[in-house]
């Protein structure tokens, strides 16, 4: 096994080494390590193209599943602070694979309807179906960040919301979907020169929020928050990790890597036929 990983530039799996229950507390993670992989930036972007395909394969062979009745399915959850990267995240490893096959959905603040629900309706609405990855760009975690740093409920429901989310997600996985959390981790420093960025470039201002400056006066009680959401919702079967992002190579590499591990592990096959291939071999050949 380690054979195989050393090849493939990790040490250690992806899936192991970015867990957040090996990496400590996320106040004091590096945003620029890459851990597990012994690679450098060349090594990281070739292997993006080649796990690319791994990843596209086993995505076809869960569509061709899911067209054959077999209810499984992926959801990808991606938080993190404000441009930490999770829309280059369904870019590039989104984009590896087939649209067709692909759910993205991305959350922000709960509309006037969505209020009137309570915050799990607007997420089961938005869950993959059989056959299909899910991207969540945002989450359900949402409303365990903002809405806890800012008390936008009180703290007596929000304070609910983490074994309500556990209940959801453990209903989720036993239903048939593999829930991969991944929390992307920028450094405040990187995220002031992606800001400054934003807004020397035109071509960037559209993703520039001012409110985005004021969140950041709030670097850490987001830290808090995240923290509490990894030790109340991290659990084997629906487990979190931390992305470093600051280099956007390795998060894209990371995020890919755990995707393919994911899939790897349903152990898929492509679908028997269900007709008689010699049957129907005969009558194509048959065909004037
Ligand atoms: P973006 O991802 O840049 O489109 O921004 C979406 C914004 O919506 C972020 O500021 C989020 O924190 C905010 N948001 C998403 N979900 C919630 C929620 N449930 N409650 C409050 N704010 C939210
Ligand atoms: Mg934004």
């Amino acid at each position: 096994m380690s054979k195989n990983h050393n090849k493939t530039g990790w040490s250690t799996p992806a899936s192991e080494a970015l867990r957040v229950s090996s990496l400590g507390p996320i106040a004091s993670f590096d945003p620029e390590s890459t851990p597990g992989f012994t690679g450098d930036k060349a090594l990281g972007e070739q292997l993006l193209v080649e796990r690319g395909e791994v990843l596209a394969d086993l995505q076809e062979l869960l569509y061709a599943n899911g067209r054959s009745g077999d209810n499984r399915s992926v959801l990808l959850v991606l938080q993190g602070m404000d441009t930490a990267g999770k829309g280059g995240i369904v870019r590039h490893v989104g984009g590896l694979l087939d649209p067709q096959g692909l759910v993205i959905r991305g959350f922000g603040k709960p509309t006037p309807e969505e209020l009137e629900h309570d915050f799990l309706w607007r997420i089961h609405k938005a869950l993959p179906p059989a056959g299909r990855i899910g991207i969540f760009d945002r989450s359900h975690y949402e409303d365990v960040l903002p809405v806890r740093v800012h008390n936008l409920v009180p703290q007596a429901e929000w304070e609910k919301r983490y074994e309500m989310i556990n209940q959801f997600e453990r209903d989720l996985v036993e239903t048939g979907t593999t829930v991969i959390k991944c929390c992307l981790v920028v450094s405040k420093d990187e995220q002031k020169v992606r800001l400054t960025e934003r807004l020397n470039r035109p071509d960037k201002y559209w993703k520039y929020n001012p409110g985005d400056i004021d969140e950041r006066g709030f670097w850490d009680q987001y830290l808090e928050a995240y923290q509490a959401i990894f030790d109340l919702t991290d659990n084997d079967s629906a487990p979190w990790h931390l992305i470093p992002a600051n280099k956007k190579w390795f998060a894209r590499l990371a995020v890919c890597e755990l995707l393919v591990g994911a899939l790897q592990g349903l152990d898929l096959d492509w679908p028997k036929a269900d007709f008689d291939v010699e049957t129907e071999r005969k009558r194509v050949a048959a065909l004037d």
